[in-house]
């Protein structure tokens, strides 16, 4: 019997060998893709360059059923959140961020961008995206951690995305950062296919420079993302350079230790010839003690990696405590003091829990 399967959890490479089974010449995925991810139809009977008969046939086989925005937000800073809700019900957040008002140049080429706070170009966009409903690996400081995992996201569904959002802000988006609900390379395959869906000219069109994607710190995920030809980016959830510190902040990851976390970077360097960012949310007394922040620049010494010092946005967890501005400044200056090229980021919409990378369930 034939069970439909909804157009969004079809990748591009998916779709094509869908319409390939089907006998329809390549070109029809290409007109499709464009039809659902440049132009935003949200119904077969749109793509009247498409047969009718196929367009049946898509409808009754592969539904093409839109993720709907159950709920907006708007902060003062412009950044807009969004719980969008998938044909299942489940609802994952997605956080768009526009450009900067006032910002100044662009950065050089030799440092890593962090979309998230280096200045940018007058018409940026970035979308901030989630890769799972919820997270299986409970990081103590994080809300989608304590709400544990629902269920992955499709390429589609992660690609849908950034389209809902770009036609929300009336612009075309120009970063993404994986850095929303879930561990992407829990959910490596479907990650990889919307990175290329955002990637694809004929899909969203995004730079792969602009594409990043942020782990946890999930070592097969590092090994195989180092192996693709793409220029997609990688921030790395380091958040503690000690491993006792790290199993208690972040005890899903207690089996991918940072010895070999750190062998595993290195060789992605290596492999990739790109350089990774380090991210860590900075708790007073936490994390944030001299000797923290010495293992933390010889951590990203020895993979020759930048570091993003993040805002810890109030979880309401024990023991856990944001920094004020003034020690946040003195952390970043014993980094660099040390030679460690280092960011802080600032949190975007944080009266509305929009920023990205904390996306409260709590909505
Ligand atoms: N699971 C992936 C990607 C999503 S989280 C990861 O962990 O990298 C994006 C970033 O937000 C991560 O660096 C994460 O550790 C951080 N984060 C989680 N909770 C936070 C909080 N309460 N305050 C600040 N940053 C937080
Ligand atoms: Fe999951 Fe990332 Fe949150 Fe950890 S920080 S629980 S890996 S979403």
């Amino acid at each position: 019997m034939l069970v439909p399967r909804d157009f969004l959890s079809y990748s591009a490479d998916g779709l094509r060998a869908l319409l390939e089974s089907w006998g329809e010449p390549a070109y029809r995925a290409r007109q499709i893709r464009e039809w659902a991810w440049q132009r935003g139809a949200s119904d077969y009977a749109e793509m009247t360059n498409l047969p009718a008969a196929l367009r049946e046939r898509l409808a009754a086989e592969a539904p093409l059923q839109r993720a709907m925005v159950a709920e907006r937000r708007v902060a003062s800073d412009g950044a807009r959140k969004y719980l969008l809700e998938f044909a299942d019900g489940v609802r994952v957040e997605t956080v768009g961020i526009p450009d900067d008002k006032g910002s100044g140049t662009l950065s050089s080429n030799d440092k890593v961008p962090d979309p998230l706070s280096s200045p940018s170009p007058p018409t940026r966009l970035t979308v901030c995206v989630s890769s799972q409903a919820g997270c299986a690996l409970g990081c103590v400081f994080c809300a989608t951690g304590r709400a544990g995992l629902t269920r992955s996201l499709g390429a589609g569904e992660i690609a849908e995305q950034v389209r809902i959002v770009a036609a929300d802000f009336e612009r075309a988006a120009t970063n993404v950062v994986v850095m929303g609900q879930g561990e992407p390379f829990a959910n490596y395959d479907a990650v990889l296919g919307a990175l290329r869906l955002l990637n694809d000219p004929q899909a969203l069109g995004i730079g792969a420079r602009h594409i990043t994607v942020s782990t946890s710190g999930i070592i097969s995920g590092i090994e195989r993302l180092a192996e693709e030809p793409e220029q997609f980016r990688l921030a790395v959830s380091l958040h503690a350079a000690t491993q006792e510190l790290r199993d208690r902040l972040m005890p899903g990851l207690r089996k991918q230790p940072l010895d070999k976390l750190r062998q595993a970077l290195a060789n992605y360097r290596e492999r990739s010839r790109r350089r990774v960012s380090l991210e860590y949310v900075l708790l007073r007394d936490v994390n944030d003690h001299d000797s923290d922040l010495q293992a933390l620049a010889d951590f990203a010494r020895a993979i020759g990696a930048h570091i993003n010092l993040l805002p810890y946005n109030d979880t309401a967890t024990d023991g856990m405590a944001a920094e004020n501005a003034a020690r946040t400044q003195q952390a970043a200056d014993f980094l660099r003091n040390v030679g460690i090229e280092t960011t802080i980021r600032r949190s975007r919409g944080a009266e509305i829990a929009a920023a990205c990378g904390q996306l409260a369930n709590a909505s």
